[in-house]
């Protein structure tokens, strides 16, 4: 069956079409999203550079006030420190001549760093793990007599209370050193089960704590914008949907007025209305004839035979005879042929075969016919008038599938054909209906042969005086091993015409 049966089919090209909108559509939304989120995340994470900033001078600060101030080792009163910066977790001091406390390791770290901090007038960080915990530094200001260092715990430089990230949330704060995690300044969820992240880096604004700032924000695939993508494909769906529809809609109407075209509805319900007037017209003449005949034998019957008056009843029988043969007269040139002859033209015969069929597609549809095409002549043209060649091939095909209802539906094939021989060509509308009586053969084509109920017996007689006014044929004949075979022979187009 031809894919041209299926009204609801959708079309490749439209499926092609709504994918990509569907592909283009997704990415776009999303990334309109992700470019709000992003920012957002920007904005947030310039906020913690400059409050991560601000403390880290704040160090600088502390430090500088020490060596300059030098309080009494008696009283240490830089030992408070602790209680009211929170992120400072010890104060050391080295008064000129002692050492700095701690084990060797952290002794020549501090040693080192102080050194390095003296020609530079400014605090360094020493290097080493304080208790091997990670996210502690210390930071040294070389002076005299009396050298400082701040014990820092990177965790604690902001209070939840300024933080820009909601706590919980998925944000990773860190500071880095030469591309290492140094310090953890806010932790979150594990970042490799994301698919993406947005990332953000920039050194702290200090020279004595060259820390970058690394904050990584993780994007789960849940976190698209689903429902906004949702009702996007959901629109498109309904579009598509809305398209099929509207072209079935629109074939539909195509056929509607194709098949009106063809005249076949309103000529059969000319047809009808002409019949039943037709039927009650010769009604009383053949009431009249039969009684004035039955008079005429009583008459004739009588002993003497009454001759006059038969005669006269004969004679009333002649007459009303004759009306009942204008009644027909006059319905004969009512449905007399259309003159095909003058509007002959080059007509390509498979196109207007296929035609004929996509018209009855969903008749065929509905039964369940398997089509089949036995066409070696495809771009076979004819010399046919083509209301009149549609009318036949539209004609032919009905009855086939009128026949095909009549057998089980896995039995219902339509064979078509079409072929040249010589100067003809041939189109061979086959099917595997109950096939046609023997007694009916002959009689096939006479105006109101009918062995169908309701039927008016005028579609083949037309078709065949169609055929043959365009200088062509139409014969039947029983198909093997069953159904009929109807067979238009109709002459090919001059090949320069
Ligand atoms: P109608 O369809 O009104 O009967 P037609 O002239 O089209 O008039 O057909 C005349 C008769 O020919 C039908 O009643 C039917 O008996 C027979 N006939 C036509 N086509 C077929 C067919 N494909 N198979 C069997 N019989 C057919």
């Amino acid at each position: 069956m031809p894919a041209a049966f299926d009204p609801h089919r959708w079309p490749a090209g439209l499926l092609a079409a709504l994918a990509l909108r569907v592909g283009g559509g997704t990415v776009l939304i999303a990334r309109s999203d992700l470019a709000v989120r992003q920012a957002a995340f920007e904005t947030d994470a310039r906020i913690a550079h400059r409050l991560l900033s601000q403390r880290a001078s704040q160090h600088d600060a502390i430090l500088a006030t020490l060596a300059l101030l030098q309080p009494p080792a008696a009283e240490a009163p830089e030992q408070r420190l602790p209680s009211f910066v929170g992120q400072v977790l010890q104060v050391l001091r080295r008064d000129a001549g002692t050492d700095w406390p701690g084990d060797a390791d952290q002794r020549a770290a501090l040693a080192a760093a102080e050194q390095q901090s003296r020609p530079l007038q400014r605090a360094v960080m020493a290097q080493v793990a304080l208790g091997g915990e990670r996210g502690r530094y210390a930071l040294v200001r070389a002076a005299t007599p009396a050298s400082f260092a701040l014990v820092i715990d990177a965790r604690a430089l902001v209070p939840a209370a300024d933080w820009p990230f909601a706590p919980g949330g998925p944000v990773q704060v860190s500071l880095a050193q030469r591309g290492q995690v140094q310090a953890l300044v806010a932790a979150a969820g594990p970042l490799d089960a994301a698919a993406w992240h947005f990332a953000f880096r920039k050194p702290l604004a200090t020279d004595s704590q060259p820390f970058e700032l690394v904050v990584q924000r993780p994007l789960r695939v849940a976190e698209l914008p689903w429902v906004r993508i949702g009702l996007w494909w959901l629109a498109l769906a309904a579009a598509g949907w809305g398209y099929v529809a509207w072209q079935a809609q629109r074939r539909a109407q195509r056929r509607a007025q194709e098949l009106l075209r063809l005249g076949q509805v309103g000529r059969l319900n000319a047809l009808g209305e002409l019949a039943a007037g037709m039927a009650h017209e010769l009604n009383q003449p053949l009431t009249a004839v039969s009684a004035g005949v039955q008079a005429a034998q009583r008459l004739l019957a009588d002993d003497p035979p009454d001759l006059a008056t038969a005669r006269q009843a004969m004679a009333q029988a002649v007459q009303q005879s004759r009306r009942a043969a204008d009644v027909v007269a006059r319905l004969r040139r009512l449905v007399e042929r259309p003159d095909v002859a003058s509007r002959l033209q080059p007509c390509a015969l498979q196109a207007t075969l296929r035609g004929g069929l996509d018209l009855l597609a969903p008749e065929a549809q509905r039964l369940g016919v398997s089509v089949e095409w036995q066409a070696d002549a495809a771009g076979l043209q004819v010399q046919a008038d083509p209301v009149a060649l549609e009318q036949i091939v539209h004609n032919l095909l009905n009855n086939a599938l009128q026949a095909l209802a009549a057998v089980p539906v896995g039995e219902r094939r339509l064979r078509l054909g079409v072929h040249r021989d010589g100067d003809a060509a041939v189109v061979d509308i086959a099917d595997s209906g109950p096939g046609i009586a023997a007694e009916a053969l002959p009689r096939l084509f006479e105006p109101f042969f009918t062995t169908r109920e309701g039927g008016l017996g005028l579609g083949l007689s037309l078709c065949e005086s169609l055929a043959s006014g365009m200088g062509g044929a139409l014969s039947a004949a029983n198909a093997s091993p069953r159904g009929a075979v109807f067979t238009l022979r109709l002459p090919t187009a001059a090949p320069n015409a």
